[in-house]
């Protein structure tokens, strides 16, 4: 378990960068990483502190970094830095919080960083692969209710962390717009399918995993062993298209209702930065199977679930002409997984299926117990027929073109200085004419 707690996870520790100070996503507790360009600049990896960012090349170069860092904080994408050992990220973050705290640092360092607010935050690393799963148990209670109101679950749920592949090619940062999908709907008393914009267009709130090492093909990853393989986190939106989805998805899963766009933060929160917000699983409920052998470990049971608070919000654009604030549609804790991250990456290698640095996965939809927590408006909305109202007066089941969603998250834990993950955000533009 990367549960290292050491100097830079002290909620004493400040830095030179005033801003840091008790700011609400990156405190110097974080030091997430990502890649930016400074106005004008190429593309480079930097780390968030406060509301500037400190580049990782330029520390580099004036050879503030550990040599083995020296070389590939070069590089324009963290795919070669995901894929370092544990030890080598502690070493980074290690250097990173004594260069951000101490006053010895700061002439050198201080040149270094770029106000956020005048740099364009790029995708992290090149994704090759995008896995989505399912393991938000209350929204796959929700979701099967609404289709089989008598047996949402099927009986693989509690055996399986059930997923599918999705697409990389479409991950975006937040801030991207999204263009409204088209494709094939079928309603239910029509006869034959036809072809246009979604009408049902909708969000999902959900963790991002970047996978570092990862395994070769033809090896699996003990569950054990499997949080070695995991680097960060991020918040994703897998935006879907719930009227082409209806229609598609049986016999095979989500296919073009899904592809056409995913939303991520640009900031990777490393492993390392959430050991202080790592908490038992939840209990599996009396009479829940016991899951196999190759997914139980009892460490990761002990401390593989994380307590982050997870918001979606939502903002038309009447909302935006009025200058009201975004209307927040639910909050609820990350703990409504009914399977760990590290399960996550030892079922989905246990096929000898290989995982490499940089591979992203998605949970699936977290939502919580009550109505407050409900991480999708097909859930929010019961299916379609139950409006939303917002401030404004307006209403929504489904997204409008200019509505905005914006998901925040916080890692919380007592006596300890929250963390946050940086917004999510993408505006929902009309479809192509
Ligand atoms: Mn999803």
């Amino acid at each position: 378990m990367n549960m290292v707690l050491d100097e830079s996870h002290d909620p004493r520790l400040t830095s030179w960068v005033e801003t840091a100070q008790g700011h609400a996503d990156f405190p110097i507790q974080n030091l997430p990483l990502g890649v930016f360009s400074p106005s004008g600049g190429a593309p480079r990896i930097g780390v968030a502190i406060g509301d500037m960012i400190l580049d990782l090349k330029a520390a580099a170069e004036a050879g503030l970094l550990p040599e083995w860092a020296a070389m590939i904080a070069r590089e324009p994408l963290l795919n070669s830095l995901l894929g370092q050992p544990a030890q080598r990220r502690i070493e980074l973050r290690r250097t990173l919080s004594l260069l951000l705290s101490r006053e010895e640092g700061r002439a050198q360092a201080e040149p270094l960083l770029h106000e956020a607010a005048m740099c364009e935050m790029r995708l992290p690393a090149a994704i090759g692969d995008y896995t989505d799963f399912y393991v938000g148990i209350r929204h796959a209670e929700n979701i099967g209710r609404l289709f089989r109101p008598d047996n949402p679950l099927l009986p693989n749920y509690k055996y399986v962390p059930i997923g599918y592949h999705g697409r990389a090619s479409s991950i975006r940062v937040s801030g991207a717009p999204v263009v409204r999908p088209k494709g094939q709907t079928k309603a239910p008393d029509a006869t034959a399918p036809q072809f246009g914009p979604c009408r049902r267009l909708d969000y999902e709130l959900e963790l991002g995993v970047w996978i570092g090492a990862g395994n070769a093909l033809g090896r699996s990853i003990p569950i054990g062993e499997a949080h070695r393989s995991v680097a960060g986190l991020c918040l994703l939106n897998d935006w879907s298209a719930r009227d082409v989805q209806a229609w598609e998805y049986q016999p095979l899963g989500p296919f073009l209702s899904k592809n056409f766009q995913t939303t991520i933060t640009p900031w990777i929160v490393t492993i390392e930065a959430l050991a202080p917000y790592r908490v038992a699983q939840r209990p599996r409920p009396e009479g829940d199977p016991q899951p196999l052998p190759y997914l139980w470990d009892a460490a990761d049971q002990a401390g593989g679930a994380f307590s982050i608070v997870l918001e979606a919000a939502l903002s038309t654009e009447a909302m935006r002409k009025a200058g009201a604030a975004p209307f927040r549609l639910s909050r609820g804790t990350a703990q409504n997984m009914y399977w760990t991250v590290a399960q996550m990456v030892a079922h989905h290698a246990s096929g000898g299926c290989n995982l490499n640095p940089a591979d992203l996965l998605g949970t699936g939809t977290i939502s919580g117990d009550d109505r407050s927590a409900l991480g999708s408006l097909l859930e929010i909305s019961r299916g379609g027929t139950e409006p939303v109202t917002l401030p404004t007066g307006e209403t929504r089941c489904f997204l409008e073109d200019g509505d905005e969603v914006i998901f925040a998250a916080r890692a919380e834990a007592e006596g300890r200085t929250s963390i946050g993950f940086g917004q999510c955000r993408g505006i929902v533009l009309p479809a192509e004419g």
